[in-house]
C-alpha cells in the first residue's frame, strides 16, 4: 500500500461562492505546485501571504495565504500545500485550471486525501469513520462521539487487544517450536490462556452496550402513523417547525414517506410521516404504501395520530398488529376542537390501553409542553447519554464477534490442549481486530467507507 505518485489537489472548502476558499494539494508536486503558483515554499506550518500568479502567463489570480506541511508530518502524510483563497467561483476555477496544468498533478477524487492518510498510516479505519461521522454529525451527541472516534477510541483499544493476542500467540508458537524443553510447556500455555480469557470478558463487555453507538449515529426513528386526516402532516411540520410536508385537507396525499431529521436537545431523530399507509387500488400508492409500512415497521418510535374530535374506538389491537415491534404513543390531536369534556372521557378510557397517550393540537400548539418533554426523554434514554459507547458501526461490531468468537472457540480448549488449534484460532482472533482498524486484507471495504467522503476531504 504505497502513495501513489500523482499529486492531487481539491477545493476543500464548501459550495462557492464563500468569503474564503481552501484548496489543498498533496503528493510530490505539492512543493513544486506552490513554487508555480507563489513563487515560494512558505516555511513549514506558518502560514504566508501569498499572491497567486497564473504560472503560464503570471498574471495576478488572487492574493491569500499558503501553508506548507512538509511529509510526513502532515495530514496525508506526504508533502501537503494549503492555499487559503477569496472564494468565488472564477478564482477557484482559475487556481484549479492553474493546477491542472502542473506536471504530476490531478483533481483528486472524493475522499483521496484521507483514504492517502490512511495508506500511509496517519489514520486507521476506524479513525477515518470517525472523521466521516464528524462531517455528517447534525447534533451534538453525535459530533462527541464522532470525535471520540476519530481520535481513536476504539481505533487504539482494538490495536492494543490485537497486540495482545500477538504475545499470546507468540507464546503459543514457542510452545509449538521447541516441545521438548521439559520445564517450559505448561509456563507458556497457561500464561496465553489467561490472557486470551481477559481479553474475551473485555470484547465481551464492548459489546454489551444496546447499540448505543450505532442508534446515536443513525437517530430515534419515529413513526408518525394514524388514520388519514388524523393531523400527521400537521403534526410532523409542527415538530419540524418547518413545512416539510404536505399538509392537505384531502385523504392520502402524502404518498411516500417523508424523511425529516431533528435535533432534539442534542439528539438526533428522525421523523417519518407515514400518510400514505391506508389501503388503496392504485399500483401507485400501493407501491408508497409498502415503503412506508417497511421504514415505519423499523421505527423505534410510533407516534399513532388519532382524531380526537371524531372520536372512535382506539385500535388497539391494529397498532399492534401493524407495529409489533416497536414503542408506540397514542397521539389525540386537534383538541381545540373538542370539549374539555370530551378530554376528560378519553382520558378516563386511555388506561385501560398499554400505551401512553397525549393530547395535542397541531393547530393551536396546546399539548406540547406535556408531549416534548416526554419525547425528549424517550431520545435520551434510548440513545444513551452517558458512557462514550466503543462500538459505533455494524462492521465494528462484526469484526469484534468474529475475535470473539475465536477467542471463544481458543478456551474451549481441554488439556491435552492441541496447540495448532489454540494458535490458529489466536490468528483468527488478531486478524479479525486487524481488519478493524485497517491493518490486514481490507481492500474491499475501502471503496464502502471512503465512498462517503465529499472531494477534497
Ligand atoms: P394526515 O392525513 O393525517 O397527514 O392529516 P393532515 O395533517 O393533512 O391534516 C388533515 C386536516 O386536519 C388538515 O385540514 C389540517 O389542517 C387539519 N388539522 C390537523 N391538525 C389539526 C388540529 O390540531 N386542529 C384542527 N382543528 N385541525 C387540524
Amino acid at each position: 500500500m504505497n502513495a501513489s505518485s500523482d499529486t492531487i489537489f481539491a477545493l476543500s472548502s464548501g459550495r462557492p461562492p464563500a468569503a474564503i476558499a481552501v484548496v489543498r494539494v498533496s503528493g510530490p508536486q505539492a512543493g513544486a505546485a506552490l513554487e508555480a503558483l507563489i513563487g515560494k515554499i512558505p516555511e513549514p506550518r506558518r502560514a504566508a501571504l501569498a499572491r497567486l500568479r497564473d504560472p503560464d502567463n503570471q498574471e495576478i489570480i488572487d492574493e491569500g495565504l499558503a501553508l506548507w506541511f512538509p511529509g510526513p508530518r502532515s495530514e496525508t502524510g506526504e508533502d501537503t500545500a494549503e492555499l487559503q483563497l477569496h472564494g468565488g467561483r472564477a478564482v477557484i476555477a482559475s487556481v484549479l485550471a492553474a493546477l491542472g496544468r502542473i506536471e504530476g498533478c490531478r483533481l483528486a477524487e472524493a475522499g483521496e486525501f484521507t483514504r492517502r492518510a490512511f495508506e500511509n498510516g496517519r489514520l486507521d479505519l476506524t479513525r477515518v469513520e470517525g472523521l466521516a461521522d464528524l462531517i455528517g454529525a447534525e447534533t451534538e451527541a453525535q459530533r462527541r462521539q464522532a470525535f471520540r472516534q476519530m481520535r481513536g477510541l476504539l481505533g487504539d483499544r482494538a490495536e492494543a487487544w490485537r497486540t495482545a493476542i500477538i504475545e499470546a500467540l507468540a507464546l503459543v508458537e514457542a510452545r509449538i517450536d521447541f516441545p521438548d524443553e521439559g520445564d517450559v510447556p505448561e509456563d507458556l500455555i497457561r500464561p496465553a490462556l489467561v490472557r486470551a480469557k481477559e481479553l474475551r470478558d473485555e470484547i465481551t463487555q464492548a459489546l454489551a452496550d444496546q447499540r448505543r453507538g450505532e442508534r446515536l449515529r443513525e437517530g430515534l426513528v419515529v413513526a408518525i402513523a394514524g388514520p388519514p386526516n388524523a393531523g400527521k402532516s400537521s403534526l410532523l411540520n409542527r415538530l419540524a417547525r418547518r413545512d416539510a410536508a404536505i399538509v392537505s385537507p384531502l385523504a392520502g396525499t402524502t404518498r411516500d414517506v417523508i424523511e425529516v431529521h431533528l435535533d432534539l436537545d442534542g439528539f438526533p431523530v428522525t421523523l417519518l410521516d407515514t400518510a400514505g399507509i391506508r389501503d388503496s387500488l392504485d399500483p401507485v400508492e400501493q407501491e408508497g404504501v409498502r415503503r412506508a409500512r417497511e421504514r415505519a415497521g423499523g421505527a423505534d418510535l410510533v407516534l399513532w395520530v388519532m382524531d380526537a374530535s371524531t372520536g372512535g374506538e382506539i385500535p388497539g389491537d391494529a397498532i399492534a398488529q401493524e407495529f409489533p415491534n416497536n414503542a408506540k404513543w397514542i397521539i389525540w390531536n386537534k383538541t381545540d376542537l373538542v370539549s374539555t369534556l370530551r378530554i376528560k372521557s378519553l382520558r378516563s378510557i386511555i388506561h385501560k390501553i398499554e400505551y401512553p397517550s397525549y393530547f395535542i393540537s397541531a393547530l393551536d400548539d396546546s399539548g406540547f409542553d406535556e408531549f416534548m418533554p416526554a419525547l425528549v426523554n424517550h431520545a435520551r434514554t434510548f440513545l444513551g447519554s452517558t458512557e462514550p459507547a466503543l462500538v459505533t458501526r455494524d462492521r465494528h461490531r462484526r469484526a469484534l464477534a468474529s475475535a470473539l468468537g475465536a477467542l471463544d472457540r481458543a478456551l474451549q480448549e481441554r488439556p491435552p490442549i492441541r496447540e495448532e488449534v489454540l494458535a490458529e484460532e489466536l490468528r483468527l482472533a488478531a486478524t479479525a481486530l486487524g481488519r478493524l482498524v485497517g491493518r490486514v486484507d481490507v481492500e474491499d471495504i475501502l471503496d464502502v467507507i471512503f465512498r462517503d467522503f465529499c472531494i477534497g476531504k
